[in-house]
C-alpha cells in the first residue's frame, strides 16, 4: 500500500530561507509570503494525498484500454481530473487574460513536485496541456491564442505534443509526416506518430495535438519542419466542437511503467492542421518550450524517488530484522527496526540527501526561468540553460537510483507488486529516455551548453560557485564540512570542462566519450552547491533560535552526509573523462 505526504515544510525552508523569495526583485515574488505559500501549498499537497495517490497503484494495475477508437482512463481518474479542474490547479502559472492566476512558474513548478509525487501517470494529462500551452502562448496569433488557451487552461481540452515517429526520436531530421498546404490556409497532415503520451482519452471534450511535420520548401533534416495545431475535433467558427478529424489513435503502447497514462501509435489521415509559428521554424519552436519542458521531466525524477522514499522510511522504521550491532535498540521486541543497521541508513540518506538537494536545485532553477521571463535578465536565461540538461539527465538518473533503492529497503516485499515498490521504479524509469534521452542530454551539454556564448554560461556558473565559498568561509563550520568539499569538486568540473574545450576540436569523440561523466560530475557540482546554501540557511536557523531545532539539525547532518559520501563522486568522473575516447572507441564495432 503506497502513501504520500507532501513535503510542505521542505518546500517552505527552500522558498522561504535558502532562496528567500519574498525578497526577490522579480516581479510577482513580493506577494510570495509564507502565508500565502503556505496556503497553496497546503491544498495542492492534500490534493496529490488524498486524490491523486491514491489512484497511483489503480492506474498501474488497471492501465488504460482501447476499444473501437476510445481510450478509457482507469477508474476514478475522470472524477480527479474533475476534481484538478475544479482547483484551477492548470492555470496557476498562467496569464490572467485567460484565466490563470499569473502566479510565477516557481509557484506552479512546486505544485507541480506534489501533483508527480502523488501520480505521475496521471499528472502527465494536465502536464503536457501545460506544455502545449506554453507554446501557443509563444507562438500562437491572437487568433489562435484566444481559440485554445482558455478552453486548455480550464482543462476542458487537453494537448499533447507529437514529435516521435518509428524510424525517428532523436534525430527528428529523418521525420516522414507531411503537411501539404490548402487553399483556404490550412494544412492536410499525414503521417503517423509513435509513443503520444495522452494521445487519446476519456477525460476532456476535445484533443488538441501540436504535431511537427514536413511542409514543401523547407529543404532537408530538421531544417523543413514546422510545428501545427491538428484539433481531434474541429471548431465551428462559433468555437465549439465540430466534425472528428482524421486523427485517431491506432494503438495502445503496452509498457514498463506510467500505466495510466495513455501512450498512443496516433495516425493522422489528412487531418486538417494550422500552421502554429512561422513555417519551417518548427524546431526553433519547440527549442523555446525545451527549458521548462525538460525542467519538468527533471522534477518527475526526485518527485517519484521522494514517495518512493517516504514508503521505504516507513517500512524501515517498522519492520522487524535483527539486532544493531551496538547492542539491541528494541529490547522488548523480537528484533530491532530495520533502520538501526548502517547499510540501511546509509541506502536512506542516498535517497533523502539527492531528493532534497534536487528539490532545492530544481526551485532554483525555476526560480531562474522567472527572472528570464519576468525580468528579460538574459544572464538567468543563459544559466539555466546551461544547466538544464544536467537537471534533466542527473536527477532522472538518480531519481531512477533512488526508486530502486527504495525497492532495496523492503528486500523481497519491494519486488512484490502488492507493495507498490516496483512500480516506483518503473515510472521512474521512462523519465530516462523521453524529452530526450539522457545520453542525449550529455552531448547537448558538451557540445552546445557549455561552449554557448564563448563559454560565458559556464564561466558565469563557475564564479557563481567561487564567490558563494569566498563570502562564507569565515564560517569554520560552513568551510570545513561544505564549502571545502565544494570547491574540490568544483575544480574537477573546471578541469574537465578544461579538457574538453583542449579536446574538442581536434578529438571530438573524447569530449563525447566523457559527456555522460560530465553530466554526472555536473549534477553532484549542483547538488552540492545547493546543500551548501542550505546548510547556511540552516545553520541560521538555529542560531537565531529556530523553534523547530530538529528539522535545521537534520537537514546539516543529511548535507554532511552528501558532501562526504556523494560530492566524492566527482573525482571518479574526471578520472575518467580524462581517459579520452580510446577506452570507449578503441574497440571496433565489428569486435563487440
Ligand atoms: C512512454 C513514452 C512516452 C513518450 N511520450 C512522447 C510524447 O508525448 N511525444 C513524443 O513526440 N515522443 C514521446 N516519446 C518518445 C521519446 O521522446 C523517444 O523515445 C526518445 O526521444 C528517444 O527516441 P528513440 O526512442 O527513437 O531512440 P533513438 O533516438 O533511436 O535513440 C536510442 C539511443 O541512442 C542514443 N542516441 C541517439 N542518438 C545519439 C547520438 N547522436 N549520440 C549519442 N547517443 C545517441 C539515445 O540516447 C538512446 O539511448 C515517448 C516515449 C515513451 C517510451
Amino acid at each position: 500500500m503506497q502513501n504520500y505526504t507532501a513535503p510542505t515544510k521542505d518546500a517552505q525552508f527552500v522558498l522561504h530561507e535558502v532562496l528567500e523569495i519574498s525578497k526577490s526583485d522579480i516581479p510577482g515574488y513580493a506577494d510570495l509570503d509564507r502565508d500565502f505559500t503556505d496556503a497553496i501549498l497546503d491544498a495542492a499537497g492534500k490534493m496529490s494525498s488524498e486524490i491523486l495517490a491514491p489512484l497511483n497503484a489503480v492506474g498501474d494495475t488497471e492501465g488504460c484500454r482501447l476499444e473501437n477508437g476510445v481510450v478509457s482512463t482507469p477508474k476514478g481518474f475522470k472524477k480527479a481530473f474533475e476534481a484538478v479542474k475544479e482547483g484551477g490547479w492548470n492555470g496557476l502559472d498562467l496569464p490572467e487574460e485567460y484565466g490563470g492566476q499569473g502566479l510565477p512558474y516557481l509557484v506552479g513548478t512546486v505544485v507541480g513536485e506534489f501533483f508527480v509525487s502523488g501520480n505521475m501517470a496521471f499528472n502527465m494529462y494536465q502536464g503536457l496541456t501545460h506544455g502545449a500551452i506554453g507554446a501557443i502562448l509563444t507562438h500562437g496569433t491572437d487568433e489562435q491564442k484566444a481559440t485554445y488557451v482558455p478552453k486548455m487552461l480550464s482543462l476542458d481540452w487537453t494537448g499533447t505534443m507529437n514529435l516521435t515517429e518509428a524510424h525517428c526520436g532523436t534525430d527528428l531530421g529523418l521525420m516522414r509526416t507531411k503537411a501539404e498546404p490548402q487553399k483556404d490556409g490550412s494544412y492536410k497532415i499525414t503521417g503517423e506518430k509513435i509513443f503520444i503520451s495522452s494521445g487519446e482519452h476519456d477525460l476532456a471534450e476535445n484533443i488538441i495535438h501540436l504535431v511537427l511535420a514536413k511542409a514543401p520548401g523547407g529543404g532537408e533534416g530538421t531544417k523543413g519542419i514546422s510545428l501545427f495545431i491538428v484539433p481531434k475535433f474541429k471548431l465551428k467558427a462559433d468555437g465549439s466542437l465540430g466534425a472528428r478529424n482524421a486523427v485517431a489513435c491506432g494503438k495502445l503502447e503496452e509498457k514498463m511503467g506510467i500505466h495510466g497514462n495513455a501512450t498512443c501509435v496516433m495516425n493522422f489521415d489528412g487531418a486538417t492542421g494550422y500552421l502554429l509559428g512561422d513555417l519551417h521554424k518548427g524546431m526553433r519552436a519547440m527549442f523555446t518550450m525545451m527549458n521548462e519542458a525538460r525542467l519538468g521531466v527533471g522534477l518527475q525524477g526526485y518527485s517519484i524517488a521522494e514517495t518512493a522514499y517516504q514508503n521505504a522510511l516507513a517500512y524501515a522504521k517498522d519492520r522487524l530484522q535483527g539486532r544493531a550491532v551496538t547492542g539491541a535498540e528494541n529490547p522488548d521486541g523480537p528484533a530491532d527496526p530495520l533502520i538501526v543497521h548502517p547499510d540501511i541508513r546509509r541506502n536512506l540518506l542516498e535517497q533523502k540527501s539527492f531528493v532534497e538537494g534536487a528539490r532545492a536545485f530544481t526551485y532554483w532553477a525555476a526560480e531562474l526561468i522567472d527572472r528570464s521571463h519576468r525580468l528579460g535578465d538574459e544572464d538567468a536565461e543563459g544559466l539555466v540553460s546551461l544547466m538544464i540538461p544536467v537537471l534533466k539527465g542527473f536527477q532522472t538518473d538518480k531519481g531512477f537510483e533512488a526508486a530502486v533503492n527504495a525497492q532495496q529497503v523492503l528486500g523481497g516485499h519491494g519486488y512484490i507488486e502488492e507493495q507498490g515498490m516496483s512500480q516506483f521504479a518503473r515510472d521512474a524509469r521512462i523519465a530516462m529516455i523521453y524529452e530526450g534521452a539522457n545520453g542525449v542530454q550529455a552531448l547537448d551539454l558538451v557540445g552546445r551548453k557549455i561552449g554557448q556564448d564563448g563559454g560565458k554560461h559556464a564561466m558565469a556558473f563557475f564564479e557563481y560557485v567561487k564567490s558563494f565559498i569566498k563570502e562564507n568561509e569565515a564560517d569554520a563550520a560552513l568551510k570545513a564540512q561544505f564549502l571545502d568539499p565544494l570547491k574540490a569538486a568544483s575544480k574537477d568540473l573546471q578541469a574537465a570542462a578544461m579538457f574538453f574545450v583542449q579536446q574538442g576540436m581536434k578529438n571530438p569523440n573524447a569530449a563525447l566519450a566523457g559527456s555522460y561523466d560530465f553530466m554526472h560530475l555536473f549534477g553532484h557540482v549542483c547538488l552540492g552547491l545547493m546543500w551548501a546554501r542550505m546548510a547556511k540557511a540552516a545553520q541560521a536557523a538555529l542560531a537565531a533560535g529556530a523553534e523547530d531545532a530538529a528539522f535545521y539539525e537534520a537537514k546539516l547532518a543529511t548535507g554532511r552526509f552528501y558532501m562526504a559520501r556523494q560530492l566524492p563522486a566527482t573525482s571518479l568522473h574526471l578520472t575518467r573523462i580524462l581517459s579520452g575516447a580510446d577506452p570507449v572507441m578503441a574497440l571496433g564495432a565489428e569486435a563487440f
